[in-house]
């Protein structure tokens, strides 16, 4: 489970052949791609220059798809099939977006379907992964026609904060655009990356990005290469969407217009955006319109009226800062740098209140709203086997779940998926039989609930535990993931210390193909794996008990009658015949007869024990 290792099998390149990878940032108002050339990454721009794509596609009347500008253009007057801002839609169901105010009000059509969103165009049902996938599929073709060639392969960034479904998801999206992920990389950990923070670098970093409607703060813990998120907070309704309203409602007020039409209000709110971004580089801006009953707008305004205007936006971006500061433990003396990410962050009272927050000048001097897609590049570049065989990147987390086989066949998992490492966990076992004198340990990789649906990784045997009752031993299994991406399991019996070690190291990793089709098969397998799991269990539970009536019956036979026996050893055939063939109900039915035929049987046996433990002893010993 070489996990960290940059290189996957078979993708070291030859002497002079490069392989073309690139980076995505699949931003929520933005998305680029960028690439590695002659060492130095860079953004990829479109045929007119641009950089950015608008992260917005509209399916058109004649079945033509528009993804970027046109599309978002389009925005106002074909609102239900111009979808936006997908990615807050993407892994969440219909009661998600239902429950969240960002989304709530979106005004597509939504279908009826539970698990997955479907948005009801007139190029048909689409999903959040379809929509996202269409956003994919523009960055691949601007990507090929730049470069010349078909990709190898992409890193796409997401949020830190993304669970397993929207990642799973957001890599689907990019599977059905054609792309074939090396790997999905966090955000902050791809900026961290583009600041060359990834060898030599050590400390706290903070990674403030406000894009266009979300605000993300993350504190990265950076160590001997290795990237650990510890903490993720924000907004996700503050962006610079937020200073383009205010400013355009300032408009509103200085020309004391109210009741725009549709079209007049998009207008200004796009040219109250463009004086947004030139006020950045420039003291002053000209707001000029012609609206549709042919009044002009000539407004002015000025950094420092603008600045004043949105102050409390910049204000409100400190609290999640704060709390993200509390829960990762760290104070502002503790932080070695400040990451500035998305569009919205160059603006300079942005980057005043920050520095001050801090007291140190954040680092900005790439491009904010580049910067994910430029780390994500550079990780994609190694990836891809274009940099030397010993050079390592070194990643964040575990992509499958590490376990043990249980009795039944079953797993339990140790380490969940995407646990950060280094990581130790520990969990305790016990035998399962009465002098159970070794107990064998297999370990396993994937998210399946039985075994024979997971990777073997391997097996070790614990031996010398001495003879006691079955449940009385105490195996602490400790998994340990190191720095490496390599996993040793350690055993010991912890009342007498007998120990046992193994390190698990494979020489093959599972390419994301297989992790991808072992994601699926889990998905896709949930329900009958938890049927199958509930079966194992009622299997184990009834072996136990069976195995415990028949010592008992080889000890303390003498006390039934010839009836009580037979009806006892009938219930054991029928719990017998359920293990070998019977559904989960049946099989629990026969264990509660089992039992309650043993009730009687069990309060003699334990009369009997009594009588013998008191035998020969004096009352006043008792
Ligand atoms: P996201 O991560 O949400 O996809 P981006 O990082 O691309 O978004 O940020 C988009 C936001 O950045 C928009 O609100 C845009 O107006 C703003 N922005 C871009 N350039 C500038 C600039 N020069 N000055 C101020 N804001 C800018
Ligand atoms: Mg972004």
């Amino acid at each position: 489970m070489a996990l960290l290792q940059i290189a996957e099998p078979g993708l070291s390149a030859a002497p002079h052949q490069h392989r073309l990878a690139v980076g995505i940032d699949l931003g929520t108002t933005n998305s680029l791609v960028a690439t590695v050339r002659s060492g130095h990454a860079a953004c990829l721009p479109d045929k007119q220059g641009r950089m950015t794509l608008p992260s917005v596609v509209r399916y058109g009347s004649d079945g033509e798809i528009d993804v970027g500008q046109d599309a978002l253009k389009a925005q106002k007057i074909d609102p239900a099939n111009t979808i936006s801002s997908v990615k807050r839609l993407i892994g969440r169901t219909l009661a998600d977006i239902k429950a969240n105010e960002e989304t709530r009000y979106l005004p597509y059509r939504f279908g009826e379907d539970e698990r997955i969103i479907q948005l009801h165009t007139r190029a048909g049902v689409k999903t959040p992964i379809d929509v996202s996938a269409d956003i994919l599929h523009a960055l691949k073709n601007r990507a090929e026609a730049s470069l010349g060639g078909e990709l190898t392969g992409a890193v796409i960034t997401v949020p830190a904060y993304f669970d397993d479904a929207q990642r799973q998801a957001t890599k689907d999206a990019a599977r059905l655009a054609g792309l074939n992920v090396l790997r999905l990389l966090n955000e902050p950990t791809a900026a961290a990356i583009a600041y060359g923070l990834d060898n030599r670098a050590e400390g706290t970093f903070v990674v403030y990005d406000l894009g266009g409607g979300t605000f993300d703060v993350s504190i990265l813990s950076l160590s001997q290469g290795l990237f650990e998120v510890k903490a993720t907070n924000g907004n996700s309704a503050l962006g610079g969407d937020d200073f383009d309203q205010r400013l355009f409602c300032w408009l509103l007020e200085q020309n004391k217009l109210s009741q725009l039409n549709e079209q007049d209000s998009a207008l200004l709110l796009s040219l109250a955006r463009a004086a947004k971004e030139a006020l950045t580089h420039d003291n002053s801006a000209t707001i000029q319109a012609t609206l549709s009953d042919h009044r002009h707008i000539n407004t002015r305004i000025t950094r420092a009226t603008f600045q004043q205007l949105t102050q409390h936006l910049v204000a409100k971006t400190l609290a999640p800062v704060k709390q993200a500061m509390r829960d990762a433990g760290v104070a502002k003396t503790d932080i070695t740098g400040v990451i500035m990410v998305g569009g919205a962050t160059r603006m300079p009272h942005v980057q005043q209140a920050v520095a001050t927050f801090f007291g140190q000048t954040p680092l900005n001097n790439l491009n904010p709203d580049e910067v994910v897609a430029l780390g994500a590049a550079i990780q994609a570049n190694v990836l891809a086997g274009n940099k030397n065989d010993d050079e390592w990147l070194l990643l964040d987390v575990t992509p499958l779940s590490l376990g043990l086989e249980t009795y039944g066949g079953l797993v339990e998992k140790v380490i969940p998926r995407n646990t950060t490492i280094p990581t130790a966990r520990a969990q305790d076992f016990t035998t399962f039989k009465d002098g159970q004198s070794a107990m064998m340990i297999h370990v396993v990789q994937g998210e399946r609930e039985l075994v024979s649906d997971c990777r073997s990784l391997a097996r070790f045997t614990l031996r010398g535990i001495p003879p006691m009752m079955a449940g009385a031993a105490r195996i602490r299994v400790t998994f340990q993931v190191d720095a490496d991406g390599l996993l040793s399991v350690s055993a010991c019996e912890q009342t007498t210390g007998v120990q046992a070690h193994i390190e698990v190291k494979p020489s093959y990793g599972l390419d994301d193909a297989a992790i991808t089709q072992m994601l699926k098969d889990s998905f896709s397998n949930a329900e009958t794996d938890v049927q199958a799991r509930a079966r194992a269990e009622a299997v184990v539970e009834a072996q136990s008990i069976m195995g415990a009536v028949q010592s008992a019956l080889a000890l303390d036979a003498d006390l039934l009658d010839a009836s009580e026996q037979q009806s006892i050893q009938a219930a054991l055939i029928q719990t017998q015949s359920q293990v070998n063939e019977g559904d989960v109900q049946s099989l629990r039915d026969a264990i509660q007869a089992l039992s309650h035929a043993t009730d009687h049987f069990a309060a003699m046996r334990m009369n009997r024990n009594i009588q013998r433990a008191l035998q020969g002893k004096k009352v006043n010993e008792i």
